[in-house]
């Protein structure tokens, strides 16, 4: 039976746990949106042997981490499909003729994997695999013809990359005019929808970490060691943020401390629903009127009402991680058959349906 709710697609790389930017980018939006929508999550397993093809147990372990994580933030299987992409074999040969469709430097151009070259520290010497990640993402989407994909700011130029790989196989193989706006494609034949992004309510949340030496704050990120995880302990919370990068010319509480550029406020401004408070404290702060630490404090506790209540309901399923593959299995077993159908579309548009 097919649902007549509109279609969202959207996940995770399992390189780790999910994070605070994570909620904000991306998870939140995914929790509020199950109601009205049918959810596609992808626990993108392949893209982590991008960067990891030396440890696979370790991706093993974090692609049960995630699924944990999702159920712990409130993500409901009976409600939303969670799925392992490397057992969705159409992604795979979609991937393949997708790669056709987009230009070798257009790939280079992404400056999103130029980002990740950079920041990862990748060299010159990243395999292949991880430029093919970026048109891998294209079929990831495509192959569930969502209408909606919510995620963080740095996935806009992959997005940007799966529109026109629908626009240019609309056009090539259904016979859509190249004129055609953006909403008429599949009005007009042809199969893939050009998707829109919904961003969070922090497109790029940083992390705690200090800046790089060009005075950029990186973004939270699993990779990066810079992030504070939905499942992190009350104890752990603490030392993450008491230990976080702020202001580095403030050396005592009297100094008048400086908000830009300051993740301390970042955060605050982020999490904190007492506006009232944070205008106030910004106040004294750089009046050199409050300390590092009643701030930090304050934050921690901010934290601990979002963490706090994940961490809680996570526990029951990292307790049974049986239930937690029952899950993904049923739910891969539901993106099969979404993907399978487009796969099937997609070759009968391109001429390639023989038996
Ligand atoms: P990695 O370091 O392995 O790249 P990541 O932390 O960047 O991991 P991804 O799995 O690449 O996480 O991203 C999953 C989703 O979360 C994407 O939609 C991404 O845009 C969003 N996201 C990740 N980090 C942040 C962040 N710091 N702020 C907002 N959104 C984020
Ligand atoms: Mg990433």
């Amino acid at each position: 039976m097919h649902s007549v709710k509109p279609r969202i697609l959207t996940g995770d790389t399992p390189t780790g746990r999910l994070h605070l930017g994570h909620w904000v980018g991306s998870v939140e939006n995914r929790v509020a949106l199950q109601d009205d929508y049918d959810c596609y999550f992808i626990i993108a397993n392949i893209h982590a042997f991008t960067t990891r093809m030396d440890r696979p147990a370790e991706i093993r372990q974090s692609v049960m981490d995630i699924a944990t994580d999702y159920l712990a933030a409130g993500i409901d299987p009976k409600r939303s499909t969670m799925f392992i992409q490397s057992e969705i074999p159409a992604i795979a040969e979609l991937t393949f003729f997708f790669s056709m469709l987009l230009p070798y430097p257009r790939v280079m151009r992404n400056p999103t994997i130029k980002d990740e070259i950079r920041d990862k520290g990748l060299g010159e010497n990243y395999p292949f695999g991880f430029l093919l990640y970026a048109v891998g993402q294209t079929a990831d989407i495509l192959a569930f013809r969502p209408e909606i994909v919510p995620v963080g700011e740095d996935q806009i130029p992959h997005l940007e990359m799966t529109r026109e790989v629908a626009r240019k196989f609309n056009q090539l193989y259904c016979g859509v005019d190249s004129h055609t706006e953006d909403k008429d494609y599949l009005a007009k034949g042809g199969l893939f929808p050009i998707v829109d992004v919904k961003l969070g309510r922090a497109k790029r949340l940083i992390g705690t970490g200090a800046p790089t030496e060009t005075g950029n704050l990186l973004k939270m990120s699993k990779s990066l060691n810079n992030a504070i995880f939905l499942s992190d302990d009350a104890d752990t919370l603490t030392k993450k943020i008491m230990g976080m990068y702020t202001d580095p010319k403030r050396l005592k509480a009297s100094d008048p401390g400086t908000i830009e550029n300051n993740p301390l406020w970042v955060f605050h401004d982020t999490f904190n629903p007492d506006l009232a408070w944070v205008a106030e404290a910004k106040e004294r702060y750089q009046q050199g009127k409050i300390g590092d630490v009643e701030c930090k404090r304050k934050l921690i506790d901010v934290l601990e009402n979002v963490i706090g209540p994940i961490r809680a309901r996570r526990e029951t399923y990292a307790n049974d991680p049986g239930q937690v593959l029952q899950i993904l299995k049923e739910g891969t077993a539901k993106a099969n058959q979404v993907a399978q159908e487009t796969l099937v579309l997609a070759k009968k548009a391109m001429r390639q349906d023989y038996f």
